[in-house]
């Protein structure tokens, strides 16, 4: 495996944030080895397999910062309902229906629909046993993209007040949540070549008991773990911790030793300045999911703020569920726009900084920024092309302005990953797309009707 893409256009997100007109990237076995100008790269690598991108834009693939495997499957099964709704009356109930063959089949749909879309990195969280961790892994493993896969963690089962509890299958034992944490991590950490990664993934506060988000503190400094948590999601989030704790939410998160540079803290709608100054203080990422946000209702995440303050700043796309599709152009254009529109002011989170989010940003959340993230010698091959040939993407004058507010996932032509080509104009090469679609299908069909839920629209279906 070694390629040299040229002709095109490259976005590097290095560290002077170079765009190289009429480019090429120069790939051998995982590893970027050169990039520059395509007739100096051609001179001084003859022997390469050339691909020609011209008219495209060459840029690292997205870090997709917040995902859940398990609700690709659910896809438009939960719209228009406030998020305690949403949950309870929905999504618990059908994720607590799942058997393995369900959970897999979601993770190939999900993976799949990320890999077209141009995603070649994401995480993970509330990844519940009964899903079936093998399956998933393998479906990782096979399809070539790289994950941090987050254990669900907790030893609760309700949601802020006594009213909202899990449907009975999503509940899960503390004791066994840490042991199969801990066993996975053994096993598959770094498995792929650098593929796989396990993090823990705890359950929100006001979910999960103040003693079992201590010890996830500890578990993960103990074994260099990353946590994934949901975070001020809703305001409830915030009077939870109040009215239980008497503190904001970012002074309890570092009492009890959640922040650190390997912390996602998921949505982070209702911070406030003083959480803000705690987040910063131990170099935490906040992952911002605009559509979510705006579709369940949560509200306006202080993105700029946080910005401004030097918080680190990922994106994600979340849930079947909540956005409907896990496509990161999409959720670009979101995150560049929505903070307009609430301020009143249009030049807060400019293009530029949404694809820092979108790649730079999200590696370093994982901890992998000395690897991908930006298209650099010595790092992995994680590369996306854009094929700016159809009408939407023409002119093409500024390529910054083209990947934020015109492309969409559809556009993605080419997608490498450690190296390995696994979308070649626009066909996946590692996975059978015909059979997880319709698998995918009938396996979603089977569940609405064990679940017992109809989630037609409210207009007569003939
Ligand atoms: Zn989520």
């Amino acid at each position: 495996m070694s390629y040299l893409l040229g002709k095109g256009t490259i976005i590097t997100v290095d560290k002077e944030r170079r765009i190289i007109s009429d480019g090429a990237v120069v790939t051998n076995g995982n590893e970027i080895v050169d990039l520059g100008k395509t007739h100096e790269m051609r001179e001084k690598y003859p022997d390469k397999e050339f691909i020609d991108a011209s008219e495209h834009i060459i840029m690292p693939g997205f870090v997709d910062g917040h995902v859940h495997l398990a609700q690709a499957m659910i896809r438009g099964c939960a719209d228009d309902l406030n998020l305690i709704d949403w949950l309870a009356k929905r999504v618990w109930k059908l994720q607590g229906n799942y058997n393995e063959e369900d959970g897999k089949t979601s993770a190939e749909l999900c993976i799949l629909e990320m890999l077209k879309s141009g995603t070649t990195t994401f995480a993970e969280t509330l990844l519940a046993t009964h899903y079936g961790f093998e399956g998933i892994i393998q479906t990782i493993l096979k399809s070539g993209i790289r994950g941090a896969l987050a254990k669900s963690i907790m030893d609760l089962s309700t949601y802020a007040t006594k009213e909202n509890i899990m449907d009975r299958g999503m509940v899960e034992e503390e004791e066994k949540c840490f042991a199969e944490a801990l066993e996975m991590h053994k096993n598959w950490e770094g498995a792929g070549d650098d593929r796989v990664f396990i993090w823990l993934g705890p359950r929100p506060v006001g979910s999960s008991s103040k003693e079992l988000l201590e010890r996830v503190g500890e578990v993960s400094r103990e074994k260099n773990m990353g946590i994934h948590i949901h975070f001020c999601e809703v305001r409830e989030d915030v009077h939870f911790i109040k009215e239980h704790f008497n503190m904001g939410p970012g002074e309890f998160a570092e009492k009890i030793g959640l922040l650190g540079p390997k912390t996602l803290l998921v949505h982070g709608v209702w911070l406030e300045e003083e959480d803000i100054n705690f987040i910063k203080k131990h170099s935490a990422t906040v992952v911002h999911n605009p559509t979510c946000n705006m579709k369940v209702a949560s509200g306006f995440s202080p993105v700029p703020r946080l910005l401004e303050k030097g918080v680190n700043v990922s994106l994600g796309c979340d849930g079947g569920p909540s956005n409907n599709t896990y496509d990161m152009l999409w959720e670009m254009k979101m995150a560049a726009c929505i903070h307009k529109g609430k301020t009143l002011d249009p030049v807060v989170v400019p293009a530029e900084k949404v694809i820092e989010m979108a790649t730079i940003n999200g590696a370093k959340s994982l901890g992998l920024d000395h690897l991908i993230g930006s298209l650099e010698k010595g790092k992995r091959a994680d590369i996306v092309t854009i094929d700016c040939t159809a009408p939407h993407l023409v002119p093409d004058l500024n390529p910054v302005s083209t990947v934020v507010y015109a492309a969409n996932g559809q556009d993605i032509n080419h997608v490498l990953v450690n190296g390995q080509m696994i979308v070649k104009q626009g066909e996946i090469l590692t996975m059978d797309e015909e059979e997880i679609l319709y698998k995918a299908r009938i396996q979603s069909g089977n569940l609405l009707e064990r679940t017992n839920l109809d989630v037609k629209s409210f207009w007569p279906t003939i």
